[in-house]
């Protein structure tokens, strides 16, 4: 295999994604930068190319196909084949169930699963006609441990847990490796929303601060793990969770 490889970082424009996008191209791989904001992606992409990379930054939202394959092909057109890919992007919400509109279900499923879904699809062959690939689905803790006013999210990211499970059976045989990595409470821009705006059930300072290791993580602690998974010495690993959360669930 080539030693040049390709990836695509789909929320590539900010917190954990943005985080993948620089440790992939420190790692040696041209990055495309898929981002529904276009200018997130780009400021990414941009520093990148400063630090000596190679990036492109592709505006898309993951929600539809034909805008995922445009970006797609933006980047095979500048990079080659892509072989690489972190499925990354997700929006969350904070409802009391009953409270859950089907509009809101459906944007979650439709963003954080399906996205997965059609991300992957639209990029596949180039893994299966190279004979080697490598997937790693972004789940989150509240997959495993529940949280409450988040039953549409735990369940769009359980269900991360179980397509990561089932595609690793699947395309073992063909040299793709998929992976999840779960992270648990990680500072970025969408967490920060979520403390600023008090939407946990108590202080967030009470949450991270009784874990066994009692801080928040960093995005760069959640692109390590990624780069471990699409990296050679992980071709032997499949259908795993590595969960990325300090110990809260062990
Ligand atoms: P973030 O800072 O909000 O970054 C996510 C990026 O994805 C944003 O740039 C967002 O754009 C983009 N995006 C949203 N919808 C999209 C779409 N339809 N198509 C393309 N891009 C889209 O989030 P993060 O905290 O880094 O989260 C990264 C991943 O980790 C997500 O899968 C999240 O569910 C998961 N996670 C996060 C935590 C945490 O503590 N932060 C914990 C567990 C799991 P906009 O900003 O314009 O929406």
């Amino acid at each position: 295999m080539a030693t040049l490889k390709t990836a695509l970082v789909t929320g590539g424009g900010s917190g954990m994604g943005e985080a993948a996008c620089h440790r992939l191209a420190r790692d040696g791989m041209a990055v495309g930068v898929l981002d529904i904001d276009g200018p997130a992606a780009a400021r990414v992409a941009a520093a990148i190319g400063e630090a000596g990379g190679r990036a492109l930054a592709v505006t898309a939202d993951i929600s539809v196909r034909r805008q995922v394959k445009a970006a797609a092909d933006q980047v095979r057109l500048a990079f080659g084949p892509i072989t690489v890919l972190i499925n990354n992007a997700a929006i969350e919400s904070f409802t009391a169930f009953e409270d859950i509109d089907e509009d809101s279900w459906d944007r979650l499923m439709s963003v954080n699963l399906k996205g997965a879904y059609i991300v992957t699809q639209t990029v596949l062959a180039d893994m299966t006609t190279a004979g080697w690939g490598r997937i790693v689905n972004i789940s989150a803790i509240g997959a495993q441990s529940g949280a409450t006013h988040m039953a549409h999210y735990t369940a769009s990211k359980g269900g991360m847990i179980a397509m990561t499970k089932s595609l690793a059976i699947e395309l073992g045989a063909q040299g793709v490796t998929v992976n999840s990595v779960s992270p648990g409470f990680i500072l970025t821009p969408m967490s920060r929303r979520a403390i600023e705006a008090n939407l946990f059930p108590v202080p967030a300072e009470q949450i991270y601060g009784g874990y066994p290791i009692p801080r928040l993580g960093q995005p760069e602690e959640i692109a390590a793990a990624c780069a471990y998974f699409v990296s050679e010495e992980a071709g032997y690993v499949t259908g795993q969770v590595l969960a990325v959360n300090g110990g809260a669930y062990v």
